[in-house]
């Protein structure tokens, strides 16, 4: 799900020093030959953990006649044409020229995107020149020093949003052609983590007709089997206490108040143990299964014997997993100070799960079927959290208010410095937030973020997810 990038620009505004740095390698021909006209130039080039195509429009001499002009419109125009995305460079300290007006008309007529650089950012010589980029109409420009590595995160940022783009249309392409399999390259598998190999997976599914993936997990005995049955509103499931009967573990497909899920039956499985300690086993690797597979894990207590050391593992490992958790208190009909427990379950979940703080705490009845329709409610805010996205205007908005609300720690003297953040990935939520020093960061600063973020942007029952990355 990569995208080419092309760097464009009038000559000497520093475009092939940007492609060297973001190749990596001295790869762009550095021009030893007046009046040379060389062709487009390719890399493959990484900004974080982004990577993408770069091709350098690099090696025209200044354009002082007719001719020269015309071959840099057409080199130009070219690159642009093979581009998903355009980066126009402008020299920050030279400002706006005549020139750079020409390139950004080619650009907004045929360009589908344009990044705005300006480039030589350095110092503040180049501040007058940063507004004047404003005025081009391309958008916010980002500034950049090529030769000083300078505002690498901040270009970052703005490719990132496309990047992401690119990844859903490359979903949305998937939709209309027959499902192949996916491969991915043996290099680049070692470098997924389970959470990014599952979402390019999900990101080649057609999202339409995806239903959310449900999984209910919880000790033998909290009634897993009686909730599901209740839910699909048939007994194809054989509840009961009494061991032995064989049943393969499935997903069931189905409609619950007009959503489509599958919801993952782990309790069927359980039931082929016949002794307790195997039963417990189990159970666990069970649980693990359906953690994997599910979008939303429903934990299922049993009212009697809440927050067991079963539940808290299975719980904790649908956080770590990057899954929306709603924990569901079963067997209420048997409560009878119902106000009372409630409290005292609000309390012990805080103690025991504050990795989960935020997620739904909603009591039912399996039996009774009381309390499923806040039980359908609380799963499908939380899918709709995991999969939520928070502009990078909110976010930086809401970053100054939490800095100076709390300014960072500043080990041996020096004030960690948070710059800039975005919103990298859906389905956990995850941001990246560009600082100085990010390895001295305490983990407590780190939660007040997490736990701002969660509050203000209303995003209960989802891990989140916060990356802090230094300044290259
Ligand atoms: P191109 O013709 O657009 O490819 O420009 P080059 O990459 O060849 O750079 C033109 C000149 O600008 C070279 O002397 C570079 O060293 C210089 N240059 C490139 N980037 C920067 C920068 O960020 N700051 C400063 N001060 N000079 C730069
Ligand atoms: P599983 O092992 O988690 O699938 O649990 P089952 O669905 O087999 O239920 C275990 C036992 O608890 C059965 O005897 C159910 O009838 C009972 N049970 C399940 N849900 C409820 C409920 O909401 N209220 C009451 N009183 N009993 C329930």
């Amino acid at each position: 799900m990569s995208f080419t990038l092309a760097i464009v620009g009038r000559p000497n505004v520093g475009k092939s020093t940007l492609f060297n740095r973001l190749v990596g390698k001295k790869l762009a021909l550095v021009d030893d030959q007046p009046g040379v006209t060389r062709d487009l130039r390719e890399g493959e080039a990484r900004l974080g953990d982004l990577k993408f195509t770069v091709i350098d429009t690099a090696g025209l001499e200044e354009a002082t006649d007719e001719s020269l002009q015309g071959r840099m419109r057409k080199l130009t125009e070219r690159a642009v044409d093979m581009a998903d995305v355009c980066l126009f460079l402008i020299d920050a300290r030279a400002g706006v020229t005549p020139t750079d007006e020409v390139f950004a008309e080619i650009l907004r007529k045929r360009a589908p995107r344009v990044v705005l650089g300006a480039n030589k950012g350095e110092g503040s010589a180049a501040d007058a020149g940063v507004l004047e980029a404003y005025g081009l109409g391309l958008g916010e420009p980002v500034r950049l020093s090529a030769e000083h590595g300078e505002g690498m995160a901040d270009l970052y940022a703005a490719l990132m949003p496309i990047a992401d783009g690119f990844a859903e249309k490359a979903a949305a392409a998937e939709e209309e052609a027959p499902r192949t399999d996916i491969t991915v390259e043996e290099d680049e598998a070692e470098e997924l983590s389970a959470e990014a190999a599952r979402e390019a997976e999900e990101a080649w599914r057609p999202s339409a007709r995806r239903p959310l993936q449900v999984a209910v997990v919880g000790r033998p005995n909290a009634g897993k089997s009686t909730l599901i049955n209740r839910i699909i509103g048939e007994d194809r499931l054989l509840t009961g206490p009494e061991a032995g009967i064989t049943r393969d573990s499935i997903s069931l497909p189905i409609d619950w108040e007009g959503v489509p899920m599958r919801i993952f039956d782990t309790a069927g499985m359980r039931k082929k143990a016949k002794v307790q300690e195997k039963l417990e086993k189990l159970s666990v690797s069970d649980g693990l299964r359906a953690v994997k597979f599910a979008e939303v894990v429903v934990v299922l207590l049993d009212a009697a014997i809440p927050f067991e050391q079963q539940d808290l593992r299975i719980a904790d490992l649908a956080e770590r997993e990057g899954r929306a958790v709603v924990v569901a208190v079963n067997k209420w009909d048997l409560e009878e100070d119902r106000q009372a427990k409630l409290a005292g379950l609000k309390e012990a979940f805080d103690r025991l799960l504050p990795q989960l703080r935020g997620a739904p705490l909603v009591t039912v009845s399996a039996k009774t079927g009381r309390g499923l329709d806040r039980l359908h409610k609380a799963i499908v805010k939380a899918h709709e959290t995991w999969n939520r996205r928070v502009t990078t205007g909110q976010l930086n908005r809401w970053l100054t208010g939490m800095l100076e609300q709390h300014p960072p720690p500043a080990p041996q003297g020096r004030r960690i410095k948070l710059r800039y953040m975005t919103q990298a990935k859906t389905r956990p939520p995850g941001f990246v937030v560009m600082c100085s020093h990010p390895d001295k960061m305490p983990a407590s600063y780190t939660r007040y973020l997490v736990n701002g973020l969660r509050d203000t942007f209303d995003m209960p029952g989802t891990p989140i997810r916060l990356t802090l990355r230094g300044q290259g």
